[in-house]
């Protein structure tokens, strides 16, 4: 019995039924409350911090102050607007931000507990909490992408990624696992580089949603399946509120999906979510059990 959570960046609850990609849509399945603390939008790092953990950004300690790389305020300036520029000014701006970023600091790491430090818990990567080496690779692409990187490349090396994470989901299902997280940075990078491309953007919603569906086809019966963002995206052709901002900045459209009848109503219910749908000890108590058979078997009690 395991309980997947794939943390879905910038998965937006607009474009999911804009792009009719019902593969998303779980037995439940709506938007969720996010928040903004350090800027005037809801913040990658802040908020996957909050979903592992329950509490707000200064509770956890990930902000931006907290890592240097996030906190670039040219950093966030550019990837806001590249998808609105012509190809040789995305380039330079691009070249200049990573010039201005200089040499990259690890990804901060939260010391209060998080969900993944339960028994039987296993997490792949996520941000604030554990490994953000794959976030770094999905920034890098995004940087390349900005400096006139081919689109094709672009897509085989960024879906490249997300193949890896979801085949290590899938993986996970094999073994004695009760709960398996992973973030995958794709519809985010994707979100940002075609901001004002809905044909690409629609490409990439659509081979996200087949690898989501790969994964709901080999469930087994007793294993369930959350599906998270932290936020949306806003685009130039998806505009359904006078608060989405400019395409390329998050939107407000944060979404929760689930084999199960409920979803998480805000990004601080993760925690109180799983705890109600992940057996604790239940591996630990099956092991107790499998060993007094056997030492009963061999004579021992
Ligand atoms: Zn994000």
């Amino acid at each position: 019995m395991t309980v997947v959570v794939l943390a879905l960046d910038a998965l937006d609850a607009g474009l999911v039924e804009y792009f009719d990609a019902t593969e998303f849509e779980l037995e439940s399945s709506k938007q969720i409350q996010t928040f903004a603390h350090s800027k005037d939008n809801p913040y990658t790092p802040e908020v996957w911090a909050t979903v592992a953990t329950g509490l707000g950004p200064d509770e956890h300690g990930i902000t931006g102050s907290g890592t240097s790389e996030w906190n670039n305020s040219i950093f966030e300036f550019a990837s806001r607007f590249t998808g609105r520029l012509d190809e040789s000014t995305r380039g330079t701006l691009g070249r200049f931000v990573r010039e201005k970023t200089g040499e990259r600091e690890q990804i901060g790491e939260t010391d209060v507990e998080s969900i993944f430090d339960r028994d039987g818990a296993v997490v792949h990567n996520w941000p604030g909490v554990h490994d953000g080496s794959d976030l770094q690779r999905a920034w890098d692409l995004m940087n390349a992408v900005a400096e006139g990187k081919p689109k094709h490349e672009f897509e085989q090396e960024l879906l490249g990624l997300a193949a890896q994470q979801f085949g290590w989901v899938r993986e996970m299902l094999h073994h004695n696992v009760a709960l398996a997280g992973v973030h995958i940075h794709t519809l985010d990078a994707a979100g940002h580089a075609y901001a004002e491309d809905e044909e690409s953007l629609q490409r990439i919603y659509q081979r996200v949603a087949g690898f989501v569906d790969e994964l709901v086809q080999i469930l087994n019966p007793d294993d369930n399946l959350l599906l998270l963002s932290d936020h949306g995206m806003c685009t130039s052709f998806y505009r359904p509120t006078d608060r989405d901002g400019s395409p390329g900045s998050h939107s407000w459209r944060a979404y929760a999906s689930s084999t199960t009848t409920d979803v998480p109503a805000d990004v601080f219910d993760v925690v109180d979510w799983i705890d109600e749908h992940v057996k604790n000890g239940t591996i630990a108590d099956e092991q107790i059990d499998i060993d007094e058979e056997h030492l009963k078997n061999l004579g021992y009690i």
